[in-house]
This record gives C-alpha cells, structure tokens and sequence, in this order.
C-alpha cells in the first residue's frame, strides 16, 4: 500500500470500527458516534457515557471476582485545592476533565500524563456568586472540540487536540449573579448549557449554541420574566397562568437548569431538570398562590428548536429548595406487562419519578428516603398530596430532606444487568426558619431564610448532634419502587456512583473512601483508602486491552464548605485504578490544628450579636457554621496577626479577591465588618457547651440521632 492511499482508507477502517463495536479509533465523536456509544465499550464519551445518561459501563474485565486486586495505575495531581465533581470524558485513549474553576485537562488515560490544560481566568472574586463551591462537573465532546461552561457564565469551545480556545459566547447577564457548574451535552449540531444562581435570585434558562459557530440557537426560559415585558416563548404564557400578579418577578423567580440534561436522538427530545425557586417561601413568592411552574419541573423539549412537549412538575408551589435538576436516566422497563420508554429521576424532594419520556404520563413515584412535607404522590392527579407538617411561612419547621435534598447533584447509575438503580442519598432534615419581611436585596442570599436566626439556633448544632448514616448508596428497584440494598457511610458528604458489567457498582464519600460493592446484594468487595473525600463519580474505559477505573478526587461542594470539619489538608487529583496497578496513592497531609493569635474581643454582646447575624447571612456559606470551616476555606477563628490587621481591606477592600475572597463593599461596611471580625475572635475563644461536648462525646461512641426524628 502506498503511503499516501491511508488517508482514503481510514475512513473505511473506522466504520468497520464502529460497525465491530470495537474501539474505533480517530473516528470523530458525532451524532452517529454518540448514538453507538453504548456499543462503545472503550470509551466515555458523554457526561452519562451515554445521552441516555445511564453511567453504565459494559466492561466486565475488573469483576466481582477479582476486583480486590484493582490497585493505582496513575496518580495526576490537578493542583487544585475546591471540590473536584466532574466526569472525565475519554475517546481514543485521551482522557478530558475538569477541575475547580472551569479549568480544563486533557490527559493519557492510560498514564495520566498532561497532554494539555486550558485555564479560563475566571476572575476569583466570581466565586462568591457560587451557592455551592466553584466546581465544574464536566465536558462535552463533539466534532473534535471540547465545550465548558464557566463559572463566570461563558460557553468556551477548544480544539480538542491542541486544548486551544476556537471561540467563547458570555451565555448571562453578567449584572446577575449566574454561575455555571454544569456540564455541557452536544446533540444535533447543538451545545446545551443551563447556568445556577437561584439561591441570590435569578430568572432560569437553558441555551442552545451552534456547535460549529457558537451562535445562539434557542433559549427556553423556566418562569415568566417581568409582566410587563413580552413573553420569549408560548410556553411561557402557559406558565404565567400559574403565577399570580402579586409575585416577586423582580426576583428572577429560579427555576436554574444547574445540572441535569438527557437526550433522546429517536424521540428528538432533549430533557430539562429545572431547579428550585426565587425566594424559597412561596407564600413570600406567591402570596396568592399557584402551581408556579416551571419550578422544580422535569421538561421535555425538542432539542432542535426549543419548544415545549411535555412537562412533569414534582413539586408543585416549590417551597423547600426541591429542585428537580437531580440526574436523569433513559431506559426501558417492563411495567404491568408492558415495555415503556421511561425517564427515571431521584430529585431532592424524596419521591422517585418513572414517568413516560414520549408523553410525560407519570407511572410511578414511591419514597426512596425519608419525606415530611409530603404523604404520597396521587398517581390519578400526579400530584403529591401535602401533609403540612412542612410549612414554615408563620414559624419554623424541621423538615426532611432539607435542603441537601434526599438526592443531590451525585450522579446516580442504571444496571441493565441488575435492573436496580444505585442511588447517593442522604437523610438530614433541616431548619428553615421565615425571614419576616422578605425583600429582594441584590448580593444577597434570597431565600426569604431567617439565617440570624438560623445561626442563634444551631451554632453549635453540628457538635451536638450528628444524624445517622447521614450519606448512603442505595440500590433501588425501578419496578417495585423499593429498596433492594443501601450502603451506608458516616460522613454528611455523599459521592457519585457508577455500575458495571462486572456486576460491581463504585462510589466514593467523603469519608475519604472509595469502594466496589457486588451490584446484586451490596457486599463491599474493594475499597482504596484514599483519605481524602471522593465526591464525583467514577468512570470506566478501556486503553489497549485494560480496563481502568477512574475518579476526580477532592472534597468540596455545600455541605463540605459548612456542615462538617475533615482533618486532612484537601488536594485535588484523578487518579486511575486498573488490575494489578502499580502507582501509589498520593501523600494525605493531616490538618494541622489551628492555632489562636488574636487576643480575645472586648466587644459588647450586642455588637457579637450582630456580628453572627451578619456572618450567618454573607459567610456562613464558605467559611462554614458558626465560624468552623470544612478544611477547604480558612477556619477563622484561626486567623493570623496580618489578617486581623487587615480585615477591612480583606472584607470590603478585596485585597484577597484573586485568592477568591471577593469585596463584600455593598452589601457591608465598616461597622457590619468589625462586627463580624468582633464575632470571630468571640468564637475562636469560645469553650463548647456541655451540649456539644456531650454530643460530640456521644457520637464518637456511635450514638446518633435519626434525622427522621428530628422532622416537625
Ligand atoms: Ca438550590
């Protein structure tokens, strides 16, 4: 063969590839490549793996019976030290991931070497915008470029060899404080990003850019914009008949589509989780009522044009941070004899929904956790039937889930093996507690919460008392609409999950554990130690004839910045595990205990007072309750002589703004920051109370509280 006849032939020899199910290299993943990826075991080439979004690997050489000799094959350090949630895609034995802050690797999945990495400059001072850390949860692949949304709200598209930037579109109003986390999907010649934010008080979309140009396609807006502005789209007016005149438009209402997207390229539909509401109290953002869709909504749209086909709401007049944006899965079941094309989705509210993905008609939804606002979901009307217990309008009420949800964003996995879904789910009921007189303030968190209130209550509560079994992998079926196994773990914070051929389904905690459990019944089979959290989800590939496992690792995400304390340093990494690995795991460096510099405050009690109302309501959220920091943030009660010297020009001043300490200028001054710093010192010498030492004595005995017992 002549040399220059190969360029004609590889084309041919990469479909017979694709048509061999093999591992059709260099061929370009595109619609007819994405279509056939279940077919391609070798590869992860969508967030899902699939667009069905099943986390499903058909690879079967690591298995049940000689997974407890999986070990290291690589370590790649990201230098990263926030939460780490993505899914690393891999095509053609490149693997490509992201890391806080949007930035963007391509590394060897077979050696974990850096081919390349495109850092996209967020301006740090953007992360105060973020609920919930500056993660990333991943990238979309798709004719030869890589696609990622950033946490300052732009869609940039890369050559996906040479990890140079081809073009970037800003996808928000930059006035507004929008984030991405999410990753993107590609489909149809189209690149499909939504953006978070609702917590601060934003109006929800989802967009559709031109994959080749970056031009935008269409966009679906998830509420209704201000009344006196034209409607964007005829789905809206059916929306606005659910939102009555007196409600807080200004607010944006939410309604983000932060996460969660599937698509299916037979039925033409691209399926929407749409998120939590703008403020949270509906009667505060409705006071005359109302379904408020498309709140906490699952949409079907068609994915060329945008338009609306059917829509599922799980929680009608959303009320609890209930966001529908929880993964979403396509497949098939057999239900009352009958085989149907379903959507499965776990979102926070406790209910898992079966529902038709060609109409919408709901089939199921049965608890998969502990639920207090709801009895059960009337399957003639699709509406769940409130038990009251849950309000918190007129006075506060211990509800379960919280606002952790009993599902969050960790992607759950579908075994076409086991017909079990493996579920992360959490039981932490929590205090929402009503702000009177809500109004929107720009910079602030607008969930119409009391936290000064919040914060007077439960300073001390993560001492005190600790729920049981707060995370857990449960194994759930579908069909029955009940528990089949759980995993429990210790820690409040839960990793993703993946399932295999080798019936073994690997999910991670932030126990620091990563673990193999037999799919079928749950028995640990492996587990790697790895000592710090492991909160994304684990992929599988195949390079040259080896399976490998493989994880982004590093603690992070809402619950790690505020609900717990972990005793390591936390670092970022992907590491790869394969049979017979011969890598180390890295280096865990303990926390070294903080130390006290500043002298104790002579501030009044009052001034200490306003100073945790202001904290609870602008720092709480990074810096963690009552001042105690997860590990990935300063603890500031440990704070050093410079920083207690310079605290206005930290707070207000934004001298630390590159290092993600933004300026809090317009939301505080002078007097609110001496008053949080006077709040500071008071907790760095604050002696716990025999509650907490009590507590903390009881937990380490094991004893523990069910956080169903806590629910009003
Ligand atoms: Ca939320």
């Amino acid at each position: 063969m002549k040399f220059n006849s190969v360029p004609v032939l590889l084309p041919v020899v990469n479909l017979l590839l694709v048509l061999a199910g093999s591992a059709a290299a260099l061929s370009p993943v595109d619609d007819v490549r994405l279509a056939a990826a279940a077919r391609d075991p070798a590869s992860w080439l969508s967030h899902g793996r699939t667009w069905s979004e099943e986390r499903y690997s058909p690879l079967a050489q690591i298995d049940e019976a000689n997974v407890a000799s999986l070990a290291p094959a690589w370590v790649y350090a990201t230098g990263e030290t926030r939460g780490h949630e993505a899914t690393p895609l891999v095509a053609d034995g490149v693997m490509y991931t992201t890391l806080p802050w949007s930035i963007v690797v391509a590394l060897d999945a077979a050696t974990g070497r850096e081919l390349w990495r495109f850092d996209p400059a967020v301006p740090k001072g953007w992360g105060r915008h973020a609920c919930c850390d500056v993660v990333n949860r991943g990238v979309a692949l798709y004719r030869g470029r890589v696609y990622v949304g950033t946490l300052d709200g732009r869609l940039v598209a890369l050559d996906a060899k040479t990890g140079e930037r081809v073009f970037e579109t800003l996808t928000i109003d930059s006035s507004r404080p929008y984030t991405i986390t999410g990753a993107p999907r590609a489909a149809a010649g189209l690149v499909f990003i939504g953006n978070g934010g609702a917590e601060f008080g934003v109006r929800g979309y989802v967009s559709a850019y031109d994959a080749e140009t970056g031009a935008l396609a269409w966009r679906f807006y998830t509420v209704p914009g201000l009344p006196d502005q034209p409607r964007e789209h005829p789905a809206l007016d059916l929306a606005a008949k659910t939102w009555p005149a007196d409600a807080t438009f200004e607010s944006g209402l939410g309604g983000t589509v932060w996460d969660s997207l599937a698509y299916d390229p037979e039925l033409g539909l691209l399926y929407v989780g749409v998120g939590n509401s703008s403020p949270y109290d509906r009667r505060v953002r409705s006071p005359g009522g109302g379904d408020n869709l498309f709140l906490a909504s699952i949409l079907a749209l068609r994915a060329t044009t945008g338009e609306l086909v059917w829509h599922y709401q799980t929680t009608p007049g959303e009320n609890w941070d209930y966001t529908a944006t929880q993964h979403m899965i396509l497949t098939d079941l057999v239900l009352g004899g009958r085989t149907r094309r379903v959507l499965m989705q776990a979102p926070k509210n406790g209910f898992f929904y079966v529902l038709d993905r060609k109409t919408g008609e709901l089939l199921s939804a049965e608890k998969y956790a502990s639920v207090s606002w709801a009895s059960h979901v009337d399957l003639a009307t699709g509406r769940p039937v409130e038990t009251g217990r849950a309000d918190w309008h007129e006075a506060a009420a211990m509800v379960i889930p919280g606002v952790a949800g009993a599902h969050n964003w960790h992607p759950m996995a579908w075994s076409p093996q086991t017909k079990l879904v493996y579920i992360p789910t959490q039981e932490m009921a929590y205090p929402f507690h009503p702000e009177r007189a809500h109004r929107h303030r720009p910079g602030y968190m607008n969930t119409a919460e009391d936290f000064p209130e919040l914060a007077r209550r439960f300073d001390g509560f993560e001492r005190a008392l600790k729920f049981c079994s707060p995370t857990a992998l449960t194994a759930w079926d579908p069909v029955a609409g009940r528990m089949v196994w759980q995993a429990t773990h210790r820690s409040e914070v839960n990793g993703g999950a993946l399932a295999t051929a080798g019936n073994l389904v690997f999910h991670g905690s932030g126990d620091g554990a990563l673990a193999a459990y037999r799919a079928t019944d749950g028995a640990k089979l492996w587990e790697s130690q790895i000592g710090i959290g492991v909160i994304a989800p684990p992929i599988s590939y195949r390079v040259d004839g080896e399976q490998y496992m493989a994880v982004s690792v590093g603690i992070g995400g809402s619950a790690a910045l505020n609900m717990t304390e972990f005793d390591y340093q936390n670092a970022g990494y992907v590491i790869a595990w394969k049979l017979g690995g011969k890598a180390l795991l890295p280096d865990v460096r303990k926390r070294e205990p903080g130390e006290v510099v500043v002298a104790p405050t002579e501030a009044k009690p009052e001034r200490i007072a306003e100073g945790q109302a202001l904290y609870a309501v602008h720092c709480l959220r990074c810096h963690g309750m009552g001042t105690k920091s997860g590990g990935m943030l300063p603890d500031l009660r440990f704070s050093s002589r410079e920083t207690h010297a310079r605290w206005n020009d930290i707070v207000l001043g934004g001298i630390r703004a590159d290092r993600g300490m933004a300026s809090f200028a317009d939301v505080l001054d002078p007097a609110g920051a001496g008053a949080i710093q006077a709040y500071v010192v008071a907790q760095a010498h604050r002696e716990p109370t025999w509650l907490e030492l009590a507590g903390r004595f009881l937990y380490e005995q094991g004893v523990c509280l069910p956080a169903a017992w806590l629910a009003d």
